[in-house]
């Protein structure tokens, strides 16, 4: 079998790069093992605004430009709806986070999203004594089914291993690789927490945080806005919400735990004040990096390995404006912005095997 490209994981870095793939007529095995599950998990929420400090998120606006037509474009070719459009209502906690709430409405690129108005309209069922501020231009992707029917599409295709890849497998030549009577040009890793087990990328420093989610059933509670506090409520219809999410950096299992579950539960308390049933509880691992930004470029030694990862927890906004980037920097040598560049982070790869020379 001879091939343009091998990737390793089907998550939304994945889905992400091989649809760039697909778009350039290059050809692809992919290997999905399902031992990470962020993706699936994920409550596939974009917003460009932290809803902490009201400043726009890293690269957010041209991000949302790439990442808009690309979920429409899944849309059209499968005929299902994945986005849905979800205004966020941020509870404001004091007179003085709705006074920076209108300060920040005034900054240009803030304005296209957050409403310079404090909602004070009382809702059934949720606690907010300073109102809300209103986020529009934000929403949602239904990952879960979109990477279920992408996988699916890719598997009647015969494009899919459901294998784990086996990195002591992989031979390494100046112009290509082969892996189990697999030849290929290039291969592109997207094992979003997986990394820690590649031999070839784990020198990065990647600082993954575990997160918990529960879907509650609330029939008193009727909103068709995510409701955003010490927690999101996100609406999914009929009166289930997703509520989440945990940050946990010690416990690097993706088992849905106890400790998370009360916790999820003492702060959808402080604010949500009707009855429930939790219906469901999932867990999964963020591939974060300690900057922030995603982790992005070819091996220093051997240029026909590369990485897409440390998506973070804004994969759904990231993974197709990076996904153009690495394709690009692979295929047409365009040189790749430093901030997501893995060359960043060469001094731990020469740090941990000075005896690897750069070719
Ligand atoms: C609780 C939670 C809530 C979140 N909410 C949001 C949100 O609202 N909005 C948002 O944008 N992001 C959110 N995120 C973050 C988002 O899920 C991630 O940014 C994104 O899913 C990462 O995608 P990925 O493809 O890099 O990794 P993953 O989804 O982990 O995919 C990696 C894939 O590689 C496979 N793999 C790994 N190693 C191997 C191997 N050796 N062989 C074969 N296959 C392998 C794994 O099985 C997996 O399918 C959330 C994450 C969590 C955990």
């Amino acid at each position: 079998m001879q091939v343009d490209y091998i990737i390793v994981g089907l998550g939304l870095a994945g889905v992400a790069f091989t649809k760039e793939l697909a778009e350039n007529n290059k050809s692809f095995v992919v290997f999905e093992d399902n031992s990470q599950n962020s993706s699936m998990v994920a409550g596939g929420m974009y917003n460009p605004v932290i809803l902490k400090r009201f400043t726009l998120v890293w690269d957010a606006v041209d991000q949302l430009r790439l990442a808009i037509p690309f979920y429409r474009d899944l849309e059209e070719k499968f005929q299902k709806k994945y986005h849905y459009q979800i205004n966020i209502y941020r509870i404001l906690k004091s007179f003085e986070e709705q006074n920076n709430w209108f300060e920040s409405c005034d900054k240009p690129l803030l304005s296209g999203y957050m409403k310079p108005e404090i909602i004070t309209k009382k809702f059934k069922g949720i606690i907010a004594n300073y109102g809300f501020g209103k986020l529009t231009n934000t929403g949602r992707i239904d990952t879960k089914n979109l990477l279920n029917d992408y996988r699916n599409f890719l598997t009647s295709k015969k494009l899919v291993k459901n294998e784990s890849f086996n990195y002591d497998e992989l031979e390494i030549e100046k112009e290509a690789i082969s892996y189990n009577g697999i030849k290929a040009f290039k291969i592109v890793f997207c094992e979003g927490f997986g990394l820690k087990k590649n031999p070839f990328f784990k020198y990065l420093p990647m600082k993954e945080v575990k997160g918990e989610l529960l879907t509650i059933h609330a029939p008193d509670l009727d909103v068709d806005f995510l409701i955003k506090a010490a927690l999101f409520v996100l609406p999914l219809g009929n009166n289930y919400y997703k509520v989440g999410a945990t940050f946990n950096w010690q416990d690097k299992t993706k088992l849905p735990s106890e400790e998370g579950k009360q916790e999820l539960i003492l702060k959808l308390e402080s604010f949500i004040s009707s009855p429930y049933k939790i219906v469901d509880h999932t867990a999964g691992i963020r591939p974060t990096v300690k900057d922030r930004r995603p982790l992005v470029g070819k091996h220093p030694t051997y240029q026909n390995l590369a990485i897409f990862n440390g998506l973070g927890t804004r994969g759904v906004m990231i993974a197709p404006k990076m996904a153009k980037t690495l394709y690009n920097h692979l295929e047409k040598e365009v040189v790749l912005p430093a901030e997501i560049s893995i060359t960043r982070f060469e001094k731990y790869f020469l740090n941990q095997d000075g005896t690897l020379q750069k070719s």
